[in-house]
């Protein structure tokens, strides 16, 4: 088959769809540093994270050998209520840039929650079932991973206490009232229900939040309630494992159709997505059997690969999670506000820090005005809403695309399109009467 019948929108079978997550870290001659523990300084062990996570994301999380992990039947029950994504040719788009390049991208958008986040969100509820917890706490900055794990734990039957960062909680009701009626209980953070929260509240009574105070106030609810474990929606190795069902699906597709990727693009915040969807291709090139780029793609008010430095960082702003080795901007590191809540953390993914060291990852920054000139663009040509946070990559797809264009190559690029971008309307209405700033 040519690729030319490659149809617009194509969703895997279910007799076809993965049945395994895909580990890259057991494809990696040089693997990330281990995570150390804050106080002794030592490697981090399964007991030093039980209290806090559960035990199954505490194996994923440490196993850096086997290379295919199977995803239990519990969790494929899930998938299958909204998966496969679609995988889409953008025969619209290409039309309109006048570009050689084929261009397609993985649409993770379309379940109720809007986002990827729910691939791991799935996967994290499951396992907190199966060690018999009956709550989970976590944090949402934007909102996306918050409505993610409230969708997974309504599926599960289990209670989830989200921490939201006062700010966004107040800017996003609709976030907040989703969050809400999946029944998970939203404490705007900082907030009175922990000592960490009292503690912020006391110095500052007005302050607006962050996430690194919504994540030290989550954990500890967690570490203080029975039966209850903390989640996170990114830059744990465990949630890239969970994300790397999208890099599988579209994989599994381009196999079928004789499709070689050339460029793989994804935006990064904690590396998640970008795992996800680069993991089979970059197997494959640590394999020696492809030579496709891989291009990460961070906010210029963000840039954790392209200007921080690859050391030991703590994972919070309050110092308290174990140390990771990754890019980081410094755990103090605050981000002047922008529109991309998903991508504004200081460090990275240990995996894609390494591959990025290792130089089988590239990084690109990208400016939130051109961001949102190659959302609209793709919203008008394309007909989908994307992300804030995904448009990163529509940008440096389009720009790659454009690149063709002039030398006529003939190139192959996938790129990941994160999430709908219905609840980032506020950020839309601020580009279209161009009070939006970089
Ligand atoms: C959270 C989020 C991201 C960034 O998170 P990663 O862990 O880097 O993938 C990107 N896009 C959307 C829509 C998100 O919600």
């Amino acid at each position: 088959m040519t690729t030319k019948n490659f149809p617009q929108r194509y969703f895997l079978p279910e007799e076809e769809q993965p049945k395994s997550w895909l580990n890259i870290r057991a494809f990696m001659k040089n693997k990330p540093a281990p995570m150390l523990h804050p106080g002794t300084k030592q490697p981090i062990t399964a007991a030093d994270l039980e209290p806090v996570f559960c035990k199954a994301c505490i194996g994923q999380e440490l196993d850096e050998t086997t290379e295919f992990i199977p995803i239990p039947d519990g969790i494929l029950e899930f998938y299958r209520a909204y998966r496969p994504a679609p995988l889409i040719r953008a025969y619209f788009l290409e039309k309109a840039l006048g570009t050689p390049a084929e261009i397609y991208y993985k649409h993770e958008g379309t379940n109720t929650s809007g986002s990827h986040k729910l691939n791991s969100a799935a996967a994290q509820a499951f396992y907190a079932k199966q060690d018999g917890l009956t709550g989970l706490t976590t944090e949402t900055g934007a909102g996306q991973w918050g409505s993610a794990m409230a969708m997974a734990c309504a599926f599960y039957g289990l209670d989830l206490t989200v921490y939201m960062v006062k700010v966004s909680a107040e800017q996003k009701p609709y976030r907040k009232a989703l969050i809400e009626t999946y029944g998970a209980e939203l404490i705007p953070s900082p907030s009175s229900t922990t000592e960490c929260g009292k503690k912020i509240l006391e110095k500052d009574p007005n302050t607006s939040g962050s996430l690194g105070c919504a994540i030290s106030e989550a954990i500890e609810k967690a570490v203080h309630t029975p039966k209850c474990r903390y989640v996170l929606g990114s830059v744990l190795n465990h949630v890239l494992l969970h994300q790397s069902i999208i890099g599988l699906e579209c994989k599994i597709a381009f196999d079928k159709y004789g499709i070689k990727p050339d460029i793989i693009i994804g935006c990064a915040g904690g590396g998640s997505n970008l795992g996800g969807l680069i993991a089979p291709f970059a197997a494959e090139k640590l394999q020696g059997k492809s030579d496709a780029r891989l291009i990460a793609v961070e906010p210029s008010s963000c840039p954790s690969l392209t200007e921080g430095k690859f050391d030991y960082d703590f994972g919070d702003t309050a110092q308290t999670t174990p140390l990771i080795k990754m890019y980081t901007l410094g755990c103090d590191f605050i981000p002047s506000s922008s529109h991309v809540g998903g991508l504004r953390y200081h460090g990275m993914n240990s995996t894609i820090s390494q591959l990025y060291h290792d130089k089988i990852l590239e990084a690109r920054t990208a400016k939130q005005t051109e961001v949102f000139e190659a959302a609209v663009k793709f919203a008008k040509i394309e007909g989908i809403l994307p992300a804030p946070e995904s448009s990163h990559a529509i940008k440096i797809a389009i720009d790659e695309a454009m690149e063709c264009k002039r030398s006529g190559e003939k190139k192959t690029i996938l790129f990941g399109l994160t999430g709908t971008g219905y609840f980032d309307m506020s950020a839309y209405m601020q580009y279209n009467d161009k009070s939006m700033k970089d």
